[in-house]
């Protein structure tokens, strides 16, 4: 005999939700297809990421772990992949570079250790600090460092449990939704949920207004220049902005000049100058000036121009009338730009290096170009003065090569940069080569600094009154 069942509405709906639920993860172990987490139109891909977001709140710190690591290794076998297609696509960069970017970011993005809580004990009871998801996020990342920036964000992401829609540089978009379907491989091997970090395909403006207009996007994080960290901070939801930067390197009388030299020429042309952080200008005292020249010019890996017409005729090259760098240059060999100028070189001449005044185009513009001016100063009150003035305010990066402790401090704490490297690449301030963790995205202008998962939270207060005060 069959009995009678009474079902509830409640009841009814928790059967609705068990089977939808299924349905998705049917879709998704039956999805042959690698375009996991690209969508076309970005409402889409906001809904999806919304939906994926709701299950990650769920998941533990350690299920989070186990969805980072299996990115960090999955992705790992693509870290060539990426430099190849990066350089192919956005015709910028140096291959065996970015394939060490990818590596720091993969290998050294902090995890869920990141999320460390905060106590207040006392008479009253007993106060934690936690740091909670936003929910959605907005990425908008360049096309400098396509993959890494996705890397680096996705795992910094999902640890602070959140999910994220990326909207591409549309210079880089092809490497950039690979990277992202990849990354939803990775997630749902370590059982995680699909969409988790979905991207837009063919980008616009248009699509890219859609992701920091949209009511469920909860944070938006830009990596970029001026342009998009403006749009950003104008739009009236929380906003880390990770902007331009024009580092300069101060060398002083007390510096190991050769390793300097070493050390300044393996900054300024890794990936060709590409990344925000590497040495754009030099300032070189007056006292080692010559010495300095002369090191620079004895080295196989660059190409001291001393000709003032060769200078002009590199300038008009990559300058626009209009005073701003032409991107067709942005991140080539030095051989291509030299070949422009009838000098033929190798490509194991990685940097074009000459002397030029304070107020030339190649020290006050953001080249991204492996080109480095070097600028005379008198004294350090001189190199000083001159490295705040040509960091324009940006707070980002800053170099200084001396052996002299006082200096270093002084110049560290009056330049007010986010990164400041003693004796070394400037890629050791973001843990190649330097100690600490990697990023791609270095918020100076909204202060979150070298961001990480705990960057991504919202603090919250959780107060027990009168318990577990055991003073
Ligand atoms: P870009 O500024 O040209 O583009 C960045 C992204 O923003 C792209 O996806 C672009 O389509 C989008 N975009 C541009 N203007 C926008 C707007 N108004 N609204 C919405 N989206 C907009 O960047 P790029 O040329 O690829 O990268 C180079 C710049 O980024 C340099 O200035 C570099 O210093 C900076 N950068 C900074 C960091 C950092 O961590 N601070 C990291 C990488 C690059």
């Amino acid at each position: 005999m069959i009995s009678q069942m009474k079902i509830e509405q409640s009841d009814i709906q928790l059967i609705i939700d068990k089977v939808m639920e299924r349905l998705d993860n049917i879709n998704v172990d039956t999805n042959s297809s690698d375009r996991i987490g690209v969508f076309d139109d970005p409402i889409e891909a906001i809904k999806a990421a919304k939906k994926a977001q709701k299950k990650l709140f769920r998941f533990t710190l350690q299920q989070k772990k186990d969805i980072t690591d299996s990115i960090r290794k999955e992705l790992l076998e693509h870290v060539e992949e990426f430099a190849v297609e990066a350089v192919k696509e956005t015709g910028m960069g140096r291959i065996e570079d970015k394939i060490e970017k990818n590596k720091a970011a993969l290998s050294q993005t902090p995890g869920v250790e990141d999320l460390r809580a905060g106590v207040f004990t006392g008479d009253a009871g007993l106060t934690l600090l936690e740091m909670s998801p936003f929910g959605v996020i907005g990425a908008i990342t360049p096309s400098t460092n396509p993959t890494e920036t996705v890397i680096n964000n996705s795992i910094g992401m999902i640890c602070a449990g959140n999910s994220v829609v990326f909207s591409p540089h549309p210079g880089a978009y092809k490497i950039t939704n690979r990277t992202v379907e990849l990354i939803n491989k990775a997630i749902q091997k370590a059982g995680g949920p699909a969409n988790l970090v979905v991207t837009i395909d063919n980008p616009s403006m248009e699509k890219a207004d859609v992701v920091l207009s949209h009511p469920d996007i909860n944070m938006l994080v830009a990596t970029g220049g001026p342009g998009v960290v403006k749009s950003v901070l104008s739009s009236g939801k929380k906003a880390i902005g990770a902007g331009a930067g024009n580092p300069p390197v101060v060398v002083d009388h007390t510096a190991d000049i050769e390793k300097a030299v070493d050390d300044i020429i393996m900054g300024a042309s890794f990936d060709n100058n590409l990344p925000c952080t590497s040495e754009k200008e030099a300032l070189v005292l007056d006292d080692v000036f010559e010495y300095f020249m002369f090191c620079m010019k004895d080295h196989q890996k660059t190409y001291v121009v001393e000709d003032k017409k060769i200078i002009e005729d590199i300038r008009k090259l990559v300058i626009l009338e209009n005073g701003n760098p032409n991107k067709n240059f942005t991140g080539k060999y030095a051989s291509y730009i030299l070949d422009k100028v009838g000098i033929q070189v190798d490509d194991s001449v990685r940097l074009i290096v000459m002397e030029t005044d304070f107020d030339h185009d190649f020290v006050q513009e953001e080249l991204m170009m492996p080109i480095l001016p070097i600028v005379r100063v008198a004294n350090r009150k001189e190199a000083l003065e001159k490295a705040i003035l040509v960091e324009h305010g940006n707070r980002h990066t800053a170099i200084c090569h001396s052996k002299d402790i006082d200096f270093l401090s002084a110049m560290a704490k009056e330049i007010q940069t986010t990164i400041f490297v003693k004796n070394a690449p400037s890629f050791a301030g973001i843990g190649i080569g330097g100690e600490g963790y990697t990023t791609f995205t270095i918020a100076g202008p909204t202060g979150e600094g070298l961001t990480s998962a705990s960057s991504f939270t919202r603090k919250r207060r959780c107060t027990l009154v009168e318990g577990f005060n055991i003073k």
